[in-house]
């Protein structure tokens, strides 16, 4: 594969020599309100778990195949996952080859969700989803994300493909993040109703769960990360089951959907943007999947600095419209061609 020779690149961050002596900057872009459409299931029959870790289904099918691990509440606010996999659960699915996992990453922090102030309840402590570095699940640091994440690790390091479901706080066409591995994009390809996949190499702030060695190139396994819509949406639950449906029906003979819809097109991502100031601002409110036709063209301003997109057709993947200091605020992808 191929994302276009990279001779025609303009710079992303051009610093300002007088910094808005000719104009103000743009206000931040308003809240929306966010529609609260769904609740936090009620996930007391699985919260002791049944395979000695807390919050995991495991199941084993007669027939011997690989391990499928579906995680949900990585991060606490997103639970159109954990609802689908409650329900799934509640059906009693079960596989008939294999081995299959269903996870409750971060129940504690999805019981502080409260639809008045519902942007909060995204962790505990720290963010879940930054924290797999082998280094750092390694260190003696001790918070309550980390935590939960050393007593997941024996699941994560038997997975052989793995299924991170998330939601999205702004608008944006639903995704499936790949990681740089060929393995994590053969995954993407394998799940219905998302037509975008993006290659990324995650984040500056800490290793994602799918970024974990053993879905690396150099690994032996294949995970991804869904991003299905919005959070607290029903669309996004029914999203979210579909893509579920599409990894494990086979195994647990359940019908899956045909209508794939759109083909899935493939995007690779350039360029992280992180806030360098605490007055990020777009120029206007991007939803997540915009194409600018334009290089060059202004998409934000950090404190002083000019964030221009650095070549024709630029995606914006999930901008952050509220990002504050030192977290990414938009990533710039190319398309791919086969
Ligand atoms: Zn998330």
């Amino acid at each position: 594969m191929t994302c276009g020779p990279d001779d025609t690149r303009l710079p992303v961050r051009v610093e300002r020599s007088h910094p808005f002596m000719d104009r103000l900057p743009p206000p931040p872009s308003p809240l929306p309100r966010w529609k609260i459409e769904i609740a936090p299931p009620d996930l007391t029959p699985w919260l002791e778990g049944n395979c000695g870790v807390p919050g995991v289904m495991h199941y084993e099918g007669r027939r011997p195949g690989p391990h499928t691990v579906c995680v949900s509440l990585i991060h606490g606010n997103e639970f159109a996952g954990a609802i689908v996999l409650d329900r799934l659960l509640r059906e009693r699915i079960r596989p008939r080859a294999g081995r299959l996992s269903l996870v409750f990453a971060n129940p504690e922090a999805m019981t502080l969700f409260n639809p008045a102030d519902p942007i909060r309840s995204r962790f505990v402590d720290e963010d879940m989803n930054r924290v797999w570095s082998p280094a750092l699940l390694d260190d003696a640091r001790s918070s309550h994300e980390l935590d939960r994440a050393r007593l997941l690790l024996p699941v994560i390091l038997t997975a052989d493909r793995l299924l991170d479901l998330h939601s999205m706080l702004w608008p944006g066409d639903p995704l499936v993040l790949t990681g740089i591995s060929a393995r994590g994009r053969r995954l993407a390809e394998r799940i219905r109703g998302i037509s975008l996949s993006v290659a990324d190499r995650g984040h500056l702030a800490g290793c994602r769960l799918i970024d974990h060695p053993r879905f690396a190139d150099t690994g032996s396994a294949a995970a991804c990360l869904l991003e299905a819509g919005q959070h607290w949406q029903t669309d996004t639950v029914e999203r979210t089951m579909q893509a579920v449906l599409s990894l494990i029906g086979p195994c647990c003979g359940l019908p899956i959907r045909t209508d794939q819809g759109a083909p899935q097109r493939h995007s690779i991502v350039t360029d992280v943007i992180t806030a360098r100031s605490g007055a990020f601002r777009f120029t206007r409110p991007f939803r997540s999947g915009a194409v600018v036709p334009t290089g060059g063209t202004i998409i934000a301003f950090d404190g002083d600095d000019e964030i221009r997109t650095p070549y024709d057709r630029c995606m914006l993947v999930m901008p952050n419209l509220r990002p504050a200091c030192g977290q990414t605020a938009v990533r710039f992808a190319r398309a791919v061609r086969e």
